[in-house]
């Protein structure tokens, strides 16, 4: 559970304390993906490699795409069918939360890193 609430609150996947963002603001695209070498209260290595976050990447489009599919799955299954409103309202909080997912997908590719294949 604690796991659970750190990859949500974007902290280190070792002390769920430090942020791993310098800038809290995901809305801020110059600072957007920013991070600290290490983290600030345990120092484990957020900077694991030279292209390490590219494969939040492949985490980036599973995660937007189950949450368009979420919202129109939804809709199928409370009104029997997914109108064009809906549509455009899953592209729109797409958008809104992109840097979010930006973030988040990071915070999960780190703590799948940790958890199960780096050594500590
Ligand atoms: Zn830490």
């Amino acid at each position: 559970m604690k796991k659970f609430f750190g990859i949500w609150l974007l902290r280190c996947p070792n002390c769920f304390k430090g942020r791993l963002f310098t800038n809290p603001n995901p809305y801020n695209l110059k600072t957007i993906t920013d991070m600290p070498k290490a983290c600030p209260n345990c120092g484990l290595d957020f900077k694991v490699e030279i292209g390490f976050y590219f494969g939040a990447a492949y985490i980036s489009y599973v995660v937007s795409c189950f949450f368009m599919l979420g919202i129109m799955g939804t809709a199928l299954i409370t009104m029997g069918w997914v109108p064009k409103w809906v549509v455009g309202l899953a592209i729109v909080l797409e958008l809104i939360f992109a840097t979010y997912i930006l973030r988040f997908s990071r915070a999960l590719w780190l703590s799948i890193y940790w958890w199960y294949v780096g050594d500590k």
